[in-house]
């Protein structure tokens, strides 16, 4: 069977893996990204991914026609050369992956930005299957968003398009690292929320959130937020419906300029497996403050393929290399 393989390259780990042409994962596996070894040394890291799915599929009589890369950092689309900045892996800055890989495997390669892949595997495989224009955001350590746009990746001239994370929700808000002050990530990424959490256990040592902070060793989590949560602790309540409010007011931007048909999140936030609530708040808030009619009754749901929409959706993006597709 032809098969596409995809490669998601973060900051601690690549993931990697190989799809059948429905989208169905056939390998996976991760290897560390050597980012603090240098440039060559998470290269040749790239690389050796890609080569292991090659020998995974030799043994198993599949033939890997293709290969997508999701990177971090803006992609240009002209060059496909990595632009800064990607302050957890700056060793990628200014080099074409796509033609590195394709050099070392002399198979089709694409490349695209990380955030872009995941909304691209949720609109062909998960939960934006059929749905030609939607909003699919990653709460994570940071906030990661991609925008399909009358069924294609919407990334603007120069690949910046559609970034959610660094929108301004509060002018008069703290500094962000990316210079400018108020981004929605300071305020509902997971990092944030936990980092609020931990603040709020700091404020009162006998409350719950600090009763399971000592648990776990002292490191704050966002299990243990939902975990306070859910034994009806009143702060682990209002930071949830604060970052989820945060949130909303981010999206909403976008839900009003975009017109999507769908809003789809994923993340570590969204993942929790008692997130049930904090994504209804996000959604209820949305929806009432949404300027359409269409707006008022938009769709808002979970994320269907969890940590593995990068690879998919890199893999599905190179498979259009060979496929000639335009969709
Ligand atoms: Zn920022």
């Amino acid at each position: 069977m032809n098969i596409h393989l995809g490669i998601d390259i973060g900051g601690t780990w690549v993931k990697y893996g190989a799809i059948d042409p429905e989208g169905h994962i056939l390998f996976a596996d991760r290897a560390p990204t050597r980012g603090k070894e240098g440039q060559a040394a998470t290269l040749a890291g790239i690389v050796d991914c890609a080569r292991a799915m090659i020998a995974w599929a030799d043994k198993a009589g599949h033939q890997p026609v293709s290969v997508g890369i999701g990177s971090p950092g803006t992609i240009n689309p002209r060059t496909h050369v990595v632009q800064p900045p990607t302050p957890n892996l700056t060793t990628i800055i200014g080099v074409n992956l796509a033609e590195v890989v394709e050099r070392a495997t002399g198979l089709p390669t694409a490349i695209d930005n990380d955030a872009n892949c995941a909304a691209w595997a949720e609109h062909k495989y998960g939960a934006g299957r059929g749905i030609d224009d939607l909003i699919c955001i990653t709460v994570g350590s940071g906030i990661g968003s991609g925008f399909i746009v009358d069924g294609r990746i919407f990334a603007g001239p120069n690949g910046n398009g559609g970034e959610l994370g660094h929108v301004t929700i509060d002018w008069q808000g703290p500094r962000c690292p990316c210079g400018n002050h108020g981004c929605l990530e300071l305020y509902a990424s997971a990092n944030a929320v936990v980092r609020k959490a931990g603040d709020a256990a700091d404020a009162a040592p006998a409350g719950t959130l600090a009763q399971l902070r000592k648990r776990d060793n002292g490191a704050m989590t966002v299990a243990a937020l939902f975990e306070a949560f859910a034994a009806g602790d009143q702060e682990a309540r209002r930071l949830l419906v604060e970052s989820a409010h945060q949130l909303a007011m981010g999206i909403l931007g976008a839900v009003n300029l975009f017109d999507p048909e769908a809003v789809i999140i994923g993340g570590g936030l969204a993942d929790a497996d008692t997130a049930g609530f904090w994504l209804k708040q996000v959604a209820d808030r949305i929806r009432s403050y949404a300027f359409s009619a269409e707006g008022k009754n938009l769709s808002v749901g979970k994320a269907a393929l969890g940590n593995d929409a990068g690879f998919i959706g890199a893999a599905a993006l190179g498979a259009l290399l060979v496929r000639g597709e335009s969709d």
